[in-house]
């Protein structure tokens, strides 16, 4: 039986050190293609490109970049040119963390998003970048772990996995641990400055933070653990269906 293909994306831009220490960790795995953003893409969320041509340019064997988002290289692969559906979708190694309700924001969880809705199994992988060296080997070693139980298992529940990576030492993570995503905690989310003209202007992000509640990813990830929550997309909320029965509308 011919490898299975394992397309791999992320939404830093193809030569992020992230994307090439995830292919390289998943080399044996199956035939890994490397398909990204040919620029940073971080926070694009699900954005798909319609309203000019898509190009894609061959950098090297199984190494493609794409003029668009993380969401375009996943349509791009699996309907053209990788030839077929793809075993596996993994997406990452984000630089930085992708936590909680910051999910929606991210080009890296998007990329997965992708895959899931089009049937495949599918990763997304980040780091929890903070300060000091960054242990991307050591993530791609988790990612590959999680990568290969996929493959033998099929996706629970049909579920997209979203992956994070405390910034450690092999030996300093304690192990992996399935979680719930977390709250984000909104301080100082938006700056107001005066430019050099006197005119205002604002600036967004502040400095994240995430609740670290009881099996959130942020908890695992504070006390050593990759933390590992299993998604979906169905964003109904059932409850409020059940509510609303009684609204007279
Ligand atoms: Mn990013």
């Amino acid at each position: 039986m011919a490898a299975p293909v394992l397309l791999v994306t992320n939404d830093d831009g193809i030569r992020a050190e992230g994307i090439r220490a995830l292919a390289d960790g998943l080399e044996g795995l199956g035939r890994v293609v490397v398909i990204a953003p040919d620029r940073e893409q971080s926070a694009t969320s699900h954005s798909i490109t319609l309203d000019r041509p898509v190009r894609v340019n061959h950098l090297s064997e199984g190494w493609l970049s794409v003029e668009g988002t993380p969401t375009d290289c996943v349509l791009l692969a699996a309907n053209s040119l990788l030839g077929e559906k793809p075993a596996l979708v993994v997406s990452g190694i984000n630089h930085g963390p992708n936590l909680g309700d910051d999910v929606t924001y991210s080009g890296t969880v998007a990329a997965a998003m992708e895959g899931h809705l089009l049937g495949i199994p599918s990763i997304a992988v980040s780091l929890s970048t903070g300060s000091g060296a960054l242990h991307f080997a050591t993530a791609a070693r988790f990612a590959r772990r999680i990568a290969a139980k996929l493959l033998e298992e099929g996706s629970p529940n049909g579920a997209l996995l979203n992956v994070n990576i405390p910034n450690l030492a092999e030996e300093a993570i304690r192990g992996i641990r399935i979680t719930q995503l977390g709250k984000r905690l909104y301080v100082d989310s938006v700056i107001e400055k005066t430019d050099p003209r006197g005119k205002p202007y604002f600036w967004i992000g502040g400095s994240p933070s995430w609740d670290a509640g009881k099996n959130t990813d942020h908890a695992a990830i504070l006390e050593g653990y990759v933390s590992v929550t299993p998604l979906h997309l169905d964003l109904t909320d059932y409850k409020a269906v059940v509510e609303m029965e009684n609204w007279t509308l």
